[in-house]
């Protein structure tokens, strides 16, 4: 076992950083921090994410993708700042999901231009009354004529207000009748619908938004294949963000220590730096502590994908305790920083919201805890 980052990864650690610092970093320092970014902007995002293999991340490469290590991902996801994060991540996720799950004449319709980041993707699931448990799913298509008419809502998806195309898991009509759990590829400008953006607690520069299918006609060819494998695909890709997602609060976490850090050393109070202080050497102890081990669970897990090990407890719990222990951290900075840790000028703050808002994607600590807790006993807490 080796902890250190091979020639190849520095390569690419170094490679994100520079992106981030000379084009994603000053575009979201550009733009009003409380509101979503437009669609030139997460074009301008995507574009810059494609150039470091971000948009095509687990598209293999004989279909013109990158073809990444899921621990390379995470050490790129890490480097860049979770807005761009909670952009770019649904937008190939999206894009793995129709390279993977879609016909023929999907993939060449749609796939190119998504890993070019030519085209915005979105995946929407969630519902207003479905969220952990996707056997809820209400919205509905109906056949009509060729068309497939799509009625129903979707909410709290990452992108869906300047997608170009949103993937849908909704119930289709099944051969012989009846419903059948399936997905469908809504190309926005060919079957519009509206999509309105939500105020969200952080991260409010990426765009997320509740969407509505009032009659919405989609082309027939827009049905995704009925492999049976909805959920599957679904899986899949969860099985990597979930650690990516946490490495995303590490990105976080990572700031606050090495504000922490400076402050202590420059601060005085009773005649002292405050970093002399033994109960402030411990909060710095225990801000690394937590930053560490999450960073470290996360890499595990993706590891643990790449030699194609059923990695979902490990990715969950990655994931649960990521977001949690950075999101400590950074209350622990903010701590350190007095009076100065919670105004907006330092931005701490804004960090505590953000992390948090990193709990709920993919899965929030509750469902992870259950799914962790499913391998740990073998007894399944979902089905009855
Ligand atoms: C920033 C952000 C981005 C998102 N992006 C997308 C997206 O792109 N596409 C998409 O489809 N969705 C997206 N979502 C939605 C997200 O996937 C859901 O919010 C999530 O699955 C939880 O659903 P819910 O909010 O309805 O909570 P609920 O499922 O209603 O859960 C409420 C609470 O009950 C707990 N709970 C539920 N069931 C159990 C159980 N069996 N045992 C114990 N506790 C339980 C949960 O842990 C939670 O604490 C996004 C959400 C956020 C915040």
């Amino acid at each position: 076992m080796d902890f250190k980052l091979t020639e190849d990864q520095e390569m690419l650690v170094d490679a994100a950083k520079k992106i981030s610092e000379r084009h994603l970093q000053p575009l979201l320092l550009a733009r009003n921090k409380r509101t979503a970014l437009s669609k030139h902007d997460v074009l301008e995002i995507l574009s810059k994410a494609a150039d470091i293999g971000l948009t095509s991340a687990r598209i293999p490469e004989e279909g013109g993708g990158m073809g990444m290590k899921m621990l390379d991902y995470g050490l790129v996801m890490e480097q860049i700042a979770p807005t761009i994060g909670l952009i770019v991540q649904p937008h190939e996720a999206t894009t793995t999901r129709i390279y993977f799950g879609g016909s023929e004449q999907q993939k060449q319709r749609f796939v190119p231009g998504l890993m070019a980041g030519t085209l915005v993707g979105a995946t929407g699931s969630t519902e207003p009354d479905c969220g952990s448990d996707p056997r809820g799913i209400k919205t509905t298509g109906e056949w009509s004529g060729d068309d497939i008419v799509v009625n129903g809502r979707k909410q709290w998806i990452s992108n869906s207000t300047v997608c170009d195309v949103i993937h849908i898991t909704c119930r289709v009509p099944k051969e012989g009748g009846g419903y059948r759990m399936g997905r469908i590829l809504v190309d926005c400008a060919e079957s519009p619908f509206e999509a309105e953006e939500v105020a969200m607690h952080g991260l409010c520069q990426a765009p997320l938004g509740e969407v509505s299918f009032s009659d919405c006609r989609v082309p027939a060819a827009n049905i995704c294949p009925d492999d049976e494998n909805t959920a599957k695909l679904l899986t899949i890709t969860w099985l990597a963000n979930r650690p990516a997602v946490g490495l995303m609060a590490v990105h976080l976490g990572q700031k606050a220590l090495d504000l922490a850090r400076d402050y202590v050393g420059v601060r005085k109070q009773f005649g002292k730096h405050i970093g002399a202080f033994q109960s402030i050497q411990v909060d710095l102890a225990d801000i690394e502590t937590l930053v560490m081990s999450s960073r470290l669970l996360c890499y595990n897990a993706l590891s643990a994908i790449d030699h194609g090990a059923r990695a979902n407890g490990l990715s969950a719990m990655a994931k649960r305790y990521a977001v949690d222990a950075c999101d400590r951290a950074i209350a622990l900075a903010m701590r350190i920083h007095g009076a100065m840790g919670l105004s907006e000028e330092l931005g701490l703050e804004q960090m505590a919201r953000d992390v948090r808002t990193l709990t709920i994607p993919d899965g929030t600590p509750g469902i992870l805890a259950l799914i962790q807790g499913r391998e740990l006993t073998g007894m399944d807490a979902f089905r009855a």
